[in-house]
């Protein structure tokens, strides 16, 4: 589970987290990662913190969503997933192969 937190103003602590095998944020239910934590600004030492964690994530998100009627294939789930990376077509890729 990512440790990742992200805290409402003047609220209580929130925790857009989620696991497999759906990836649905545990508190809005929404795709994961959802958009409550993706408009977390990140700056380069977030970037260095995030790359190892969404890694392994985005390993396991492959196995549990792809194959699913509808669901997105390997590509898509790296673009999700490393969404604080910009990445090329090309690149995304290259790091699906190596995830899968
Ligand atoms: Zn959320």
């Amino acid at each position: 589970m990512p440790a990742t937190r992200w805290r409402t103003r003047g609220g209580p602590p929130v925790a857009h987290t989620a696991t497999g095998p759906s990836w649905r944020c545990d508190a809005c239910g929404q795709d994961w990662p959802c958009p409550a934590l993706r408009a977390i600004p990140t700056d380069a030492a977030r970037r260095a913190t995030l790359i190892p964690e969404f890694s392994r994530i985005t390993r396991r998100a492959i196995r549990d969503l792809r194959g699913r009627p509808g669901g997105p294939d390997p590509v898509a789930v790296v673009r999700r997933f490393l969404w604080f990376l910009p990445l090329t077509d090309e690149e995304a890729r290259a790091i699906a192969l190596r995830l899968r």
